[in-house]
């Protein structure tokens, strides 16, 4: 397979929807990026690379962390975890409040918003120094050592972010998280501020694609069958209210961020990551989206 010729003409292919939908600005910051811009890595596990336009711009994961964050608990609390926080996904958008005021608390999967606070006051639970372990894993995992939090974003997240914090309220009133309140929803924030490029993503994400390879990154162990529960996550939760339509055109798990950042796997084949700021209603890269739904009708190969 001839992948670089193949991402070249998948880009001239959704080069038409580059002026669809809109970046985020709900968070200040992300209202600073440039909409026009597009990037694509894809990594096989034997080594294969290819990327078109502005594969190596770092721009803000946001919610692509909770897959990192994810496997940090997992590590940590093994299947204690699901005491806390569900796996089943939860086709309401990821900010929504009306689902965990009707289960009492326990947030529907990792992955919704609720989820990954959860997660975020387990690790700081857990960890020595919540901050810098992160941050070490990442690093580790996408063998860069420059990946770093962007605080400004991470800031500005917490002004505007009265939604997440009435998530934050409403788990501590049902006893969900332990620590306060201030302190869980900095650290969620931080983690979803972490800056990447698509190629840092793809190369992170082949430790999912490739289960078989044992997982072992700064002190974060996992088993093949945690890493296939994960990628199972990502298949059914990954996308919110619109995992089914990411599972029928793309058909592969995967995590979505509203920096435009999707991060897709072949289980055994290969890591795909692609970025374009403008999002469609449901908070998923337009391009994104459609570069991939491409990528797996051109090489007749999905999870399917
Ligand atoms: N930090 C963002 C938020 O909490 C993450 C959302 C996302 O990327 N879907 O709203």
């Amino acid at each position: 397979m001839d992948y670089q010729q193949l991402l070249e003409s998948i880009y001239q292919e959704i080069l038409p929807y580059a002026k669809e939908g809109h970046q985020a600005d709900y968070i200040p910051e992300l209202a600073k990026v440039n909409p026009d811009q597009f990037g694509m890595f894809i990594h096989t596990i034997y080594g294969e690379t290819a990327s078109v336009e502005q594969a190596d711009t770092r721009f803000s994961i946001q919610s692509i962390s909770k897959v990192f964050a994810l496997a940090m608990c997992l590590s940590i609390k093994g299947d204690e975890l699901w005491k806390r926080v569900g796996r089943e996904p939860s086709g309401t958008a990821f900010n929504s409040l009306v689902q965990l005021e009707i289960e009492k608390g326990v947030p529907r999967n990792p992955f919704v918003n609720a989820g990954a606070i959860v997660m975020a006051d387990i690790l700081l639970s857990h960890l020595a120094d919540p901050e810098a372990d992160f941050l070490r894993f990442v690093r580790a995992v996408s063998g860069e050592e420059s990946i770093d939090y962007n605080l400004n974003v991470a800031i500005s997240e917490r002004e505007y972010g009265y939604l997440n914090a009435a998530i934050a309220n409403l788990l501590k009133y049902h006893g969900t998280i332990e620590n306060d309140i201030e302190s869980v929803l900095h650290f969620y924030f931080l983690m979803c501020s972490v800056e990447m490029s698509c190629r840092e993503l793809s190369l992170a994400f082949l430790a999912f694609a490739n289960h078989r390879r044992k997982f072992d990154y700064a002190g974060i162990t996992l088993t093949a069958s945690q890493v296939k529960r994960i990628n199972a996550i990502m298949q059914t939760c990954g996308f919110y209210d619109e995992a089914g339509e990411f599972a029928y055109f793309v058909g592969l798990p995967g995590k979505s961020g509203v920096g435009g950042g999707i991060v897709a796997i072949h289980p055994l084949h290969y890591s795909v990551a692609v970025w374009s700021p403008r999002l469609n209603s449901k908070g998923n890269s337009v391009m994104g989206m459609k570069a991939l739904e491409l990528l797996t009708t051109e090489t007749k190969e999905s999870i399917f």
